[in-house]
């Protein structure tokens, strides 16, 4: 066999085991979030159900007067139901989550949706019975508050989604 047959062989063998390793890393992490922002500390019980992670990325002073911070919800976690006095804009970075206006049928957020809250409205978010969520949000003119916490979203509540 010349030389060149054999490079050639040794580097399709090289190429054949890259991919498979390639093809078992994705099935491996498939069901894991790209994580783009810090983690941060787990949330309070006192505010979130299950592994939710809060995180500030800019804190709101007097030229912005804007509060945005990132969320990463682990399966099953979310917020207490909640409204927000200046309203609050939801940007998805990752995963599948719900979002719930009080009165109205939980809708499903994911990856690239725009949702806006409006004003004391009361709601709650957070990631799918299966899949995590990663989302930001956008909380403006501060002065008027931040957020006004309520009640636990029940199991019963959660799990309504048909
Ligand atoms: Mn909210």
């Amino acid at each position: 066999m010349k030389i060149v047959q054999i490079l050639f062989i040794i580097t399709a063998s090289i190429l054949v085991m890259s991919c498979n390793q390639n093809k078992e890393k994705m099935e491996n992490t498939k069901n894991e979030l790209e994580t783009i922002f810090p983690k941060g500390e787990k949330g309070s019980k006192e505010f979130f159900t299950g592994n939710a992670y809060p995180t500030s990325l800019v804190e709101a002073d007097s030229v912005y007067n804007t509060f945005i911070g990132n969320v990463y919800f682990e399966p099953g976690a979310r917020s207490n139901w909640h409204s927000h006095p200046s309203g609050q804009i939801l940007i998805i970075t990752d995963g599948i989550g719900y979002h719930q206006i009080e009165g109205k049928p939980i809708e499903i957020i994911k990856k690239g949706d725009v949702v806006k809250c409006p004003p004391n409205v009361k709601h709650w978010h957070g990631a799918s019975v299966d899949v995590g969520l990663q989302q930001l949000y956008v909380i403006p003119d501060t002065p008027k508050g931040i957020v006004k916490w309520n009640d636990p979203v029940t199991d019963e509540q959660y799990l309504s989604k048909k």
